[in-house]
């Protein structure tokens, strides 16, 4: 089969082999194309036009290998709920490192493509729903400007998977910068592998952090550039309404990019405590507490790194502990420095945190739609919402309004909402139309959906019926988890 453009190369398989088992997909029945990335494929130089669908297909499938592809599956640990678990991919295999024109260097992984060493009970396979929701979910969040792991392409495998019920079975294309995470680490930490944790750290520093390269501690600065890449990373989601909702250190990467889209959401209405995932009994991974949880696994992933902040271990946990107690501060930062671009905010003011803190409580307690109430404040649009009618609603924009003229530059604070506030967010009862019309065939919501979530913060008039969050009465109902 001709080579679409791929570009591998395997550093991952060059690492000590501990932390992989190279093996194949397994092959499926009879793939069929669900859908495929065009524009993502295109910017990876990838040309799918010299191929046959059949080709892409089988491709796409894990029925046929690409050139230069060695294969994998990554060896891992992780925190799950809290709980400390040997993991690793037990339905998915890393092709290999894909080298784009522009020179980066991607993971290309296969998800759902058979049982594998670290499989434990599982079958190795997925389900085309959930697949096709981490496809429309991640491309969403690339739409919104939020780091995150791709989508390129979803194949049925002709097979059933048994759930609570038999499902379609399909394999997702997931493409990463690269798919280290926390529990990468972790792995190596309960071994005491500490020989094969610094080549890790170096590893690491060179594919994703090469200006540290030179650096005489590279644990350590790897340590402070992972707690900033999360702590700007879990305010991103906190200003979209996003809950990642199997927040797990195994679901925690290195690079900043979101991962892993299980039982994750957009909350409609504004509720810190909303989580979405029917296994989070605790609201462990609930909304509010993402950052709690954020800075709970980066205490965890320096744990896994202490050995090489310091020889001395009560010196290299007091190196740990200092840098882990900055994450609230740069959270913190972070957080007010996106709430203040929510609100068109430029420049400082005492009272800032006060008008921002009253918002959140205005919301909270009139059940209001999070994303349409920084709509309305951005462009008046009326959403039905009780909380334009609320006096001290009325007071607060008020107050609001006059903090906003004693801005500078009133273009500039529209410009900064309009880059902050999404108009469409990929609410979770139109993903779940979608999805169910999607599972029987019809992709037309779906693709209708993938195209206005294409392009966010842009009100073109199209997609009226796409704004308004589920009925109050369906609130309930809202709880959902699919992997
Ligand atoms: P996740 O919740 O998707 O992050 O998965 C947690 C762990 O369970 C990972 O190690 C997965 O590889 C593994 N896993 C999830 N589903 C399956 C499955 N159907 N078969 C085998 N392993 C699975
Ligand atoms: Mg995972």
């Amino acid at each position: 089969m001709k080579n679409i453009g791929f570009k591998f190369e395997n550093t991952y398989a060059k690492l000590p082999d501990i932390l992989a088992t190279k093996l194949v997909p397994v092959p499926v029945k009879k793939p069929k194309l669900i859908i495929f990335n065009n524009r993502l494929a295109k910017d990876l130089g990838l040309d799918v036009n010299s191929v046959s669908e059949d080709d892409l297909t089988n491709l796409f499938s894990g029925n046929k290998l690409p050139t230069g592809s060695e294969p994998l599956a990554q060896a891992y640990c992780g925190h799950q709920f809290g709980h400390f678990v040997m993991l690793g991919d037990g339905r998915a295999i890393v092709l290999g490192e894909h080298l784009t024109p522009s020179g980066k260097r991607i993971d290309i992984q296969f998800k759902g493509s058979g049982r594998t060493p670290y499989s434990r009970s599982g079958d190795g396979r997925a389900a085309l729903g959930p697949m096709l929701r981490e496809y429309i979910i991640s491309e969403a969040m690339h739409g919104l400007n939020i780091p995150t792991t791709r989508s390129l392409a979803v194949v049925a495998t002709g097979e059933m998977v048994q759930r609570e019920v038999a499902l379609q079975g399909a394999v997702l294309t997931r493409v990463a910068s690269s798919h280290l995470r926390v529990g990468t680490f972790q792995y190596l930490a309960a071994r005491q592998d500490i020989k094969s944790l610094k080549e890790l750290v170096s590893y690491t520093i060179k594919r994703h952090y090469p200006e540290f390269i030179n650096s005489k501690n590279q644990a350590l600065e790897l340590l402070r550039i992972v707690i900033k890449k999360q702590a700007y990373l879990i305010a991103e989601w906190m200003r979209v309404s996003f809950i990642h909702g199997v927040m797990n250190t195994d679901n925690m990467t290195i690079s900043g990019e979101t991962i892993d889209y299980g039982p994750c959401a957009f909350m409609d209405y504004y509720d810190p405590k909303t989580v979405f995932s029917s296994i989070d009994l605790h609201g462990r991974y609930a909304f509010g507490n993402q950052p709690n949880i954020a800075e709970w696994n980066l205490a965890r992933f320096a744990e896994s790194i202490l050995p090489l902040f310091d020889l001395d271990n009560k010196k290299a946990v007091s190196i740990a502990e200092q840098e882990i107690n900055n994450f609230k501060d740069i959270f913190k930062n972070n957080f007010t420095k996106m709430m203040k671009g929510k609100l068109g905010l430029i420049s400082n003011e005492i009272e800032d945190d006060k008008l921002m803190k009253d918002l959140f409580q205005l919301m909270f307690e009139n059940e209001a739609d999070y994303t349409n109430t920084f709509v309305y404040l951005m462009n008046g649009s009326v959403p039905q919402e009780e909380l334009i009618k609320d006096k001290n609603f009325i007071e607060w924009k008020n107050k609001w309004n006059s903090r906003l003229s004693r801005n500078q530059d009133i273009i500039k604070a529209k410009e900064l909402m309009t880059k902050n506030n999404p108009i469409i967010i990929p609410r979770n009862h139109l993903i779940e139309s979608a999805l169910s019309k999607a599972e029987q065939g019809n992709l037309d919501e779906f693709n209708k959906l993938i195209l206005a979530l294409k392009d966010p913060y842009k009100d073109n008039g199209q997609y009226t019926g796409l704004k308004n969050p589920a009925p109050q009465s369906e609130k309930k109902y809202q709880t959902f988890c699919g992997t």
